[in-house]
């Protein structure tokens, strides 16, 4: 029977050790798996037949099957969705910036608890923490990808479905498999963990990963309109915040990225511009503006994009006292690459059919 995942070293080290295999096999398969990019454990050629059957019989390589992949027009970026065993939809979105650096935005958890108005994901709720396997899975499905595209996957993010700080002993492990040089080898900096602010986790998060990048998802300057859109800045507000990221840049001496998605009318008024560059002021800062992305559902909240002159003027603001700051290309448009979105719209399809069938 078919007991564990590849991925999963602790349960491989112990079947290789229950039959005697020497630790140096160990090595090879994970050459072959992350180096290699072999997917199918017949192909391992380094390693005897036997030991073959033995991975045959006792591991899985993926368990996610590929519901939908779609690629924009311009080539650049590519969405998966994927299913896991349990029926549940998760997400992932690779950008292939012109430089050959590429990302991969990957999905923590199924649906998330936190709530944030704005957001697909929010709207399903939390489904489940992904176990480690699932998240490892989406990184290595892209990462195999950009490989036949004779490239190499330089940055995962943590910006998908989900809230990584709440599944955080898994988030630990992704990091260490991904930071591993025997295995995804990515660099530190190059994986960035985005979180609506959960405190206490954030102070955990530095201790754990001064090398890590932080993004914060801020949204507002000011605690009335953060509230109104998430609800996590009831429990931790503005002020408790930014003292755990003040205690983050001491102690890691790292810029922090703060995303601010920008809803027409709700927290685009330039007076909050002021509010934001004195909020960061003599902070290690970077704002990322992301134009809000309307998917189907938010039209009875009334949500719409600012507009691009708008985007700009309050970016000018920030600029005229040093914070720095980028409005976040949205390259993706066409395929509903924005958090939640494709396993939002094909959640509502299943409804859909549900509905009829009854
Ligand atoms: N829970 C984490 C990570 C997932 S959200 C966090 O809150 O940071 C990843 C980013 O996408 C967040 O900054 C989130 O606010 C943003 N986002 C969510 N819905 C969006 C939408 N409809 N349009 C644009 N950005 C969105």
């Amino acid at each position: 029977m078919i007991r564990f995942s590849i991925h999963n070293q602790t349960e491989l080290k112990a079947l290789l050790a229950e039959n005697k295999i020497p630790a140096f096999r160990y090595g090879q398969i994970e050459n072959a798996i992350y180096k290699n990019f072999i997917t199918n454990f017949d192909e391992i050629q380094t390693i005897p037949k036997d030991l073959r059957e033995l991975l045959k019989e006792n591991c899985f390589y993926q368990s996610l099957e590929v519901e939908h992949q779609a690629t924009s027009k311009n080539d650049q970026t590519s969405k998966f969705l994927f299913k896991t065993t349990d029926d549940l939809l998760i997400e992932a979105v690779l950008m292939r910036h012109l430089s050959g650096r590429n990302t991969l935005c990957i999905s923590c958890q199924a649906g998330c608890p936190m709530a944030c108005t704005f957001c697909a994901t929010g709207k399903l709720w939390l489904q489940k923490n992904l176990p480690l396997y699932e998240i490892i899975e989406q990184v290595m499905y892209a990462a195999k990808l950009v490989n036949d595209e004779w490239s190499r996957l330089r940055n995962v993010v943590f910006m998908g479905m989900g809230e990584p700080m709440l599944n955080y002993d898994v988030m630990k492990q992704a990091i260490y498999m991904f930071t591993d040089q025997k295995k995804f080898d990515l660099s530190n900096r190059r994986v960035t963990v985005s979180t609506c602010g959960i405190v206490p986790w954030i102070n955990k998060f530095t201790e754990d990963f001064p090398q890590t990048s932080l993004a914060i998802s801020l949204h507002a300057p000011n605690d009335e309109i953060r509230k109104s859109i998430m609800p996590v800045d009831h429990t931790y507000d503005i002020e408790a915040l930014m003292a755990s990221l003040d205690n983050y840049t001491d102690k890691t001496n790292k810029r922090i990225f703060y995303e601010y998605i920008m809803i027409n009318g709700v927290n685009d008024h330039l007076k909050l511009a002021d509010e934001l560059w004195k909020l960061l002021e003599g902070r290690l800062a970077h704002v990322n503006f992301i134009p809000y992305n309307a998917w189907e559902g938010t039209s009875s909240d009334g949500y719409t994009t600012t507009p691009r002159f708008i985007i700009e003027k309050f970016q000018k603001i920030l600029q005229k006292y040093w914070v720095v700051s980028t409005i976040r290309a949205t390259m993706w448009d066409d395929i509903d690459a924005a958090c939640g979105q494709l396993a939002r719209k094909k959640k509502d399809e299943q409804n859909e059919i549900e509905k009829t069938q009854d």
